[in-house]
């Protein structure tokens, strides 16, 4: 049917592709991607002959008329990225915007997204998150950043590149605290996955030297307790009244 169809792709384990995102892979009529040559093995691994557009940052002002042009005519479109889920820090917002004002159908093919991955594999708490993206690779901006971020009452989830990883752990053991429990997930899905947990401080130690490889997602667990009732507040302030000499 026409329309722009949102496919997940496999994060880095090329099983991890739905049966559903293959079907609509094969039945579009065109896969828009970020690059070609990643898509294409994916496309092969599967003998998927769909033709194949690139759409990414450089070319997207140019090449989204072009394929509203395609949907307004009925055709359907897959847009995915070179990994997991299009429009988690990766193109594909605009189209959106533009192809739902046109009119026209948006349909979601769930799967893969390091995002996902990580928060349920990091051992924090999952019933409330914050996905922030990228952070600003100066630490001026990035500490400005994580400062507005500190008292968010919910586990915070990072991509970050694996040059930066160190600093950007510091920064967060200064801003967010020292003692927040966190996790480094690096390289989920493939070969040399792993998942180290720890306080903020750890962390920062424990990736201080040479930058890991790989592709890494950073979760820092939610403050700690705050005194919202109250009845705590009473009786925190009475306890610090009585240590008082
Ligand atoms: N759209 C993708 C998604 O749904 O996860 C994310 C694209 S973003 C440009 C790439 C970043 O995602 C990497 O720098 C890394 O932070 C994270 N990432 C992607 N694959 C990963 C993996 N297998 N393990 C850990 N992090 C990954």
């Amino acid at each position: 049917a026409p329309g722009l169809y949102v496919v997940a792709t496999p994060i880095g384990n090329l099983g991890d592709i739905t049966v559903r995102a293959l079907e609509t892979l094969s039945a579009a009529d065109l896969v828009a991607c970020e690059d070609t040559r990643v898509t294409r093995v994916l496309l092969d691994r599967y003998a998927i002959r769909t033709k194949l557009v690139a759409y990414h940052e450089h070319n997207a002002a140019r090449m989204r008329p072009r394929l509203l042009e395609d949907l307004a005519e009925g055709r359907s479109i897959a847009l995915v990225s070179d990994a997991g889920t299009p429009l988690i820090s990766d193109p594909g917002y605009r189209l959106v915007v533009d192809a739902a004002a046109a009119g026209h159908r948006v349909v979601p093919i769930p799967g893969a997204s390091a995002l996902l991955s990580a928060l349920v594999t990091a051992g924090l708490p999952t019933d409330a998150f914050l996905f922030a993206g990228f952070l600003a690779p100066k630490s001026a901006a990035r500490r400005r950043r994580l400062a507005e971020l500190a008292r968010t009452p919910a586990t915070l989830v990072f991509y970050e590149s694996p040059r930066r990883l160190g600093e950007c752990l510091a920064d967060m053991a200064e801003t967010l605290g020292a003692d927040r429990q966190a996790a480094v997930a690096r390289e989920l899905t493939k070969l040399h996955e792993t998942v180290v947990r720890g306080p903020l401080s750890e962390l920062a130690a424990a990736f201080a030297g040479d930058p890991p490889r790989g592709e890494i997602v950073i979760a820092v667990g939610p403050p700690g307790e705050i005194a919202a009732d109250p009845d705590d507040v009473d009786r925190l302030l009475a306890e610090a009244l009585a240590r008082l000499p």
